[in-house]
């Protein structure tokens, strides 16, 4: 069974937005135990969709593509794979229904181009869409159904729409169970993803590739992927013994990173806080300097945060450290607000001052200028205070500001974690 991807957007063609969607789909249909056999991008043009879409139906027998479902002048995917396969475009009563409740929910006024979305090519199976208004779209494209009868078989082609907030539940909750259903894999695959903070990844491969290797006669496929501040460890493994197989993997991977690994799968690391903190019936709040507000923005992101955290303050100034957290002025003085005495005080300032059973703190330099010898751009001090114990965490994260900061909150939160556990 042969699947190919079709991206579309004149924003990917120019550079400007990073085709995620590619790699989010291709990543989601190999976990599933599906491969890709081909994947393109093309401009907004109609007549490039259709083309690439007519090229990928003679060859694959699954043809998915994403983008240009919306509203807009420049959403023409609907419309071209219509055209194409000679469908014309009837509106679809629920999919109209669900559009005008969204926006009356949101009580918004309603362009009147909305409902252009409504329209669904005939014969066109309607996938929901629960974060957005224009809905996916599933099409059985029979023998002769495009003009020049190039497509021989049966074939399905599915439109997903482009924003990854809008596709990738679309695709896990109304795609891949019927591609499973109709179409299933080739052989049951499992696939377990560590994630693990502190350690770089040729450090971590170091540590597990050697033990991994003599797992399994080599039927183990051991993936390592680095982003700021964490590394995944993907273990995979196909047919009758994966399971058992990953398992010992993970029991491995356990083994030799020990409780640098702090989750598995999608959890990210302010969902373990949160949970740790939601368990223990704990509470933290956050002294913020140099990450201006980032760690506190990460916890709240994640669902039942109020019921752990308090607040933070974000203290940039040297006064408002003083005065919101009460670090002492001789402090800063002799130290300097960089410093780990600083860090200290801001954290044990924060959780008496706001009321927490834990305090985190960050303060440094993120660059790029601010630096000095004795404190070179990128130095951070990282404070928590609790119960029974202030500990400061000494960094040095030269990178650019972005990354400054997410590596920052992912070592304050890990900070905490470690408390925690
Ligand atoms: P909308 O209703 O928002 O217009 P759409 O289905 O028409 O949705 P597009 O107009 O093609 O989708 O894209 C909307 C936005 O979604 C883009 O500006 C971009 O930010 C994001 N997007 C589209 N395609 C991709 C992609 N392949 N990878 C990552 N992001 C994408
Ligand atoms: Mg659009």
């Amino acid at each position: 069974m042969q699947i190919e991807l079709i991206n579309t957007g004149t924003e990917l063609m120019r550079g400007d937005v990073l085709n995620t969607d590619h790699q989010w789909l291709c990543r989601q249909l190999a976990d599933a135990g599906y491969t890709v056999a081909r994947q393109v991008a093309v401009d907004d043009g109609a007549a490039h969709i259709q083309e690439a879409a007519r090229e990928a139906l003679g060859r694959a027998d699954i043809v998915i593509t994403s983008g240009g479902l919306g509203p807009t002048s420049d959403d023409l995917t609907r419309d071209a794979i219509a055209d194409l396969l000679g469908r014309r475009l009837i509106e679809d009563a629920s999919v109209r229904a669900r559009i005008d409740a969204w926006f009356a929910a949101r009580n918004r006024p309603q362009p009147p181009a909305t409902r252009i979305q409504a329209m669904v090519p005939e014969g066109a199976i309607v996938i929901p869409n629960t974060h957005g208004t224009a809905p996916g779209l599933r099409m059985r494209c029979g023998h002769g159904s495009i003009a020049d009868s190039t497509v021989a078989a049966d074939k399905w082609l599915i439109m997903l729409p482009g924003p990854p907030r809008e596709l990738q539940p679309m695709f896990l909750e109304g795609v891949l169970p019927w591609l499973k259903a109709a179409f299933p894999p080739p052989g049951p695959t499992v696939c377990r993803i560590l994630r693990s903070t502190g350690l770089g990844e040729s450090v971590i491969q170091e540590m597990v590739g050697e033990p991994l290797s003599k797992l399994g006669g080599g039927g183990l496929e051991v993936g390592y992927c680095a982003r700021p501040g964490e590394v995944d460890v993907r273990l995979t493994a196909c047919g009758a013994a994966a399971e058992a197989l990953v398992a010992d993997a993970e029991t491995v991977v356990r083994g030799q990173l020990g409780d640098h690994v702090f989750g598995v799968g999608g959890e990210v690391l302010e969902q373990v806080v949160v949970r740790l903190l939601t368990n223990r019936r704990r509470t933290v709040a956050a002294a913020e300097s140099c990450t201006g507000g980032r760690l506190s923005s990460r916890i709240t992101d994640v669902p039942g945060a109020s019921d752990v955290f308090v607040g933070g303050a974000v203290t940039y100034s040297n006064d408002l450290k003083q005065r919101m957290l009460g670090v002492r002025s001789e402090t800063l003085a002799a130290h300097g607000a960089v410093s780990e005495a600083a860090a200290r005080e801001m954290a044990e300032g924060a959780r008496a001052r706001l009321g927490a059973d834990y305090a985190l703190a960050t303060t440094g330099i993120a660059g790029p200028s601010g630096g000095t010898e004795t404190k070179p751009v990128g130095t951070v001090f990282i404070a928590m205070a609790g119960p029974d114990r202030t500990l400061v965490r000494h960094e040095w994260n030269r990178f650019d500001r972005e990354t400054f900061k997410r590596v920052t909150t992912q070592q304050a939160l890990d900070l905490l974690r470690r408390e925690l556990l």
